[in-house]
């Protein structure tokens, strides 16, 4: 069985590593075990303790809660790092909590347009979906992308045409419309109606957009997996992109380095390249998987001023997550069994 045979190999390939003057990150599993690890955010921005009730607190920690059971017991049960990532995604666009699927953000003219991608770690396989509406589960159309169709990245109608003929489920505008969004977008129209001409641009920092979704997985046969899923940012307008939907901007996944998905103002992340830019401090660099994260967050981030954060996982079942934002929802089990589910930035 090769999840064996990894486990097997796994020392040896650590040895060899350390031979050649790498720098390795200690496997968190038990020896001789290949380790499953999964981790998801629920999006990155100014999410502060002040501005949140108890029960809405405790409601996101309850959903992150059962995506990771839901996402852990798939992978325990043999299944793939990939089912895993679209299972998790799906469960989190149906919930209205989150800026993804149901509850999505709407556009300045009030409609919904989704975005997203998921990437496997074996082959670099990959598909890709950009400004959809209608979809139910714009990430199984993602998914439908990679493995029914030719191409990577699909966009708006004809992506909804490729969905109606894989049969996936399409959904009136009212079902992915909630009350707390629309304030949302009244909120930023308002905000911009004031801002005089000569003011600019309205500035992307919106402390509302957050609630994008992201996994990162990996499965006992070694193999990882990313999506990512998102409605962009409020108020957006003349068919705006963010990253989520860009391989390697906002979602990364090479077995040989690690896997990434991204949230925050996207137009930095594809600026900055940040998935891709952590997988490539560690194949080009030798970084391990905390140090790349931390310099693709601080350095080529912070050197763009912009904000958000990443959920990365490497082949040997090590996590970070790291944001310069006031908070991310993110939840993890690493590969040693390790269980935090936190939303603050000052939390562990
Ligand atoms: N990155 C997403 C975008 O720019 C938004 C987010 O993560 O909050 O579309």
């Amino acid at each position: 069985m090769p999840g064996r045979l990894f486990a097997a190999t796994l020392p040896l390939i650590v040895a060899l590593l350390a031979c050649s003057g790498e720098p390795v990150e200690e496997p968190p599993a038990a020896k001789g075990v290949a380790p499953l690890a999964i981790a998801i955010h629920g999006g990155a921005g100014t999410i502060l303790k002040a501005n949140m009730t108890p029960e809405r607190e405790a409601e996101y920690r309850t959903i992150l809660g059962a995506a990771l059971d839901t996402g852990y017991a798939i992978l325990e049960r043999g299944g793939s790092s990939l089912a895993a990532v679209e299972a998790v995604i799906v469960m989190l666009e149906d919930s209205p909590l989150f800026n993804a699927g149901r509850g999505a953000v709407f556009t300045h003219a009030g409609t919904i347009e989704m975005d997203a991608s998921i990437m496997e770690g074996r082959g670099r396989n990959a598909g890709a979906v950009a400004g959809v509406t209608g979809v139910k589960n714009p990430i199984r159309l993602a998914g439908k992308v990679m493995t029914e169709s030719r191409h990577v990245l699909l966009s708006g109608e004809g992506a909804e045409a490729f969905a109606r003929e894989m049969g996936l489920e399409m959904m009136p505008p009212d079902y992915f419309e909630t009350e707390r969004r629309r304030r949302q977008l009244e909120r930023a129209r308002a905000a911009e109606a004031e801002r005089t001409s000569d003011a600019g641009p309205v500035p992307l920092i919106d402390p509302e957009k957050y609630g994008t979704v992201g996994v990162v997985a990996l499965d006992g046969e070694g193999n990882l997996a990313a999506g990512t899923s998102t409605g962009g940012t409020t108020n957006k307008r003349w068919g705006r992109v963010g990253d989520s939907p860009i391989i390697g901007a906002g979602t990364y996944a090479d077995n040989s380095t690690c896997a990434v998905s991204a949230t925050g103002t996207g137009e930095y992340f594809i600026r900055g390249v940040i998935a891709h830019d952590v997988a490539a401090r560690m194949r080009y660099g030798g970084a391990a998987l905390g140090e790349a994260v931390r310099a693709a967050i601080d350095t080529t981030l912070g050197d763009l001023e912009g904000s958000g954060g990443v959920i990365a996982l490497d082949a040997r079942g090590n996590v970070a997550m790291r944001f310069n934002t006031p908070g991310m929802y993110r939840a993890a089990i690493d590969g040693a069994g390790t269980r935090t589910i936190a939303i603050y930035g000052d939390e562990q």
